[in-house]
């Protein structure tokens, strides 16, 4: 996340630079994904089974999960936690439909006569997938299946990691389940991505895959993207926060820690005015560390990944900011708002001490928690009911009066080309204004 560029500006202060410098993509898992989508793709089902089999030790028969299953796992799943679950999709399914609201079909008469729109038509098969390799990621479904079924899709299958045992988490599979999934598999990783693309494993083929994962997960659907639709690609999660000396410094250190624990890729980092805040917050990540159960994976990405960036000013930090672009943006000032009206780059922003990045992880604010990621925040938002619609153009010509100008036009233009053909269509029409 942190670039060159900004390393080098002799106006900032690193209080913690990263001590690995990103490189871009792995070659290694490119060719590896490559591999196995191509021996699925030429191999078909026995190929699917087999890299099942190595890769998650799958050993069944079927792998779509069936009516009974996806019952019996609501079943396992406490009272307590279904309620949250419950409200949560409820929240994510608000939220969708308020932005559905603001899409509208459009007609335009952009010359007399001469008449375009647009009509916002759904994808009609959507492939999710819902990451669960090392954790289920509860809300997932509500970003990717619920969204998709809000935005009219016909259909939205879902696929998700096996555990050891062949199963998928039953609270993974309840979530899923309530937020209105077709069909769910238990099929994870460059396999699912497949099956869902190239229609095996009892999966007909979808017109687009979304959903976050792991870098595997990633490569598949950045390789596979042309032949189906895909969101976006979103890599190892982020967060940077903008804190000024008004800030906490223990939920500042918290709320970076919250997301190194997704993964030792994972960069994190804080924009600051205040050196004391950043001093502070240094001391205090590290006295976090020392408590907390999943040191491993959040050091190490604190470590490699980390940053702690003082800014002159609050221009230059919001400056910063943009720069990173990052997936998640916290803002923790005595100045919120001129940060919310200055800053143009982030995936989802986080105003005030109150609102943490975990809150949209887990589908409770009612925003999609699928996010661009690797300073893609610059050109693309996060996943929404808009990626679903396809804005379908068309024109049509009222009247012959309307005709004349605009295919005299494509007379002149066409002969300027050199398009014959493309001429012709015009002058065959202009001929026929007044003939009739
Ligand atoms: P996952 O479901 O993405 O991946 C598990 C699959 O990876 C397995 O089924 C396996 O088939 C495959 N795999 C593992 N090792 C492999 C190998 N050596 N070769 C080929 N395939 C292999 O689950 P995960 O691994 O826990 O990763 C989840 C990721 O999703 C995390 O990195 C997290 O940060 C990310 N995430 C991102 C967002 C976002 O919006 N950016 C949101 C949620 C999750």
């Amino acid at each position: 996340m942190i670039t060159r560029r900004l390393l080098d500006d002799p106006e900032l202060l690193f209080l913690k630079r990263p001590e690995v410098e990103r490189v871009g993509e792995d070659p290694a898992i490119a060719t590896r994904v490559s591999e196995i989508l191509l021996d699925i793709e030429r191999g078909g089902e026995d190929a699917l089974r087999r890299y099942a089999r190595e890769l998650d030790g799958w050993d069944g028969d079927s792998f779509e999960l069936t009516r009974g299953e996806i019952e019996s796992a609501e079943t396992l799943v406490p009272e307590a936690l279904r309620e949250h679950l419950q409200r949560s999709r409820e929240r994510v399914e608000a939220f969708a439909r308020a932005q559905r609201t603001t899409l509208t079909d459009l007609e335009v008469e952009v010359a007399p006569g001469v008449i375009a729109g647009h009509r916002l038509i759904p994808v009609a098969h959507v492939g999710a997938y819902l990451p669960a390799g090392r954790v289920p990621l509860l809300a997932s479904p509500f970003m990717t299946v619920l969204v998709p079924k809000v935005a009219g899709v016909g259909t939205v299958v879902a696929c998700a990691p096996p555990r050891r045992d062949g199963t998928i988490h039953p609270s993974l599979v309840y979530s899923t389940a309530i937020c209105g999934a077709d069909r769910i598999f238990a099929l994870g990783g460059v396999q699912a991505l497949a099956a869902m693309a190239f229609g095996l494993g009892g999966i007909e083929p979808v017109d687009m895959v979304v959903g976050a994962g792991n870098a595997y997960v990633a490569e598949a659907k950045r390789q596979l993207y042309g032949r189906v639709g895909i969101d976006l690609l979103a890599g190892p999660s982020e967060v940077a926060v903008l804190a000024d000396e008004t800030a906490d410094s223990e939920l500042v250190a918290a709320d970076l820690l919250g997301q190194a624990e997704h993964g030792p890729t994972s960069p994190v980092a804080l924009v600051t005015t205040s050196e004391e805040l950043g001093r502070a917050v240094r001391a205090e990540v590290a006295r976090q560390l020392e408590e907390l159960a999943t040191a491993e994976v959040a050091g190490a990405a604190w470590r490699d990944h980390g940053a702690i960036i003082v800014a002159p000013d609050r221009e230059r930090a919001a400056a910063v900011s943009d720069q990173l672009a990052p997936e998640h943006l916290e803002v923790q000032t005595s100045d919120d708002d001129w940060y919310h009206a200055r800053l143009r780059n982030y995936g989802s922003l986080f105003l005030g001490e109150r609102a943490t990045v975990a809150f949209s992880d887990k589908g409770v604010t009612g925003t999609n928690h699928v996010l661009p990621t690797g300073h893609a925040a610059r050109y693309t938002g996060g996943l929404s009911v808009a990626r679903f619609l396809k804005p379908l153009t068309y024109q049509r010509i009222e009247d012959e009066t309307a005709t004349t100008p605009i295919a005299e036009a494509v007379v002149a233009i066409s002969a300027t080309e050199g398009l014959a053909a493309h001429g012709a269509t015009a002058a065959k029409r202009l001929a026929r204004v007044g003939a009739r």
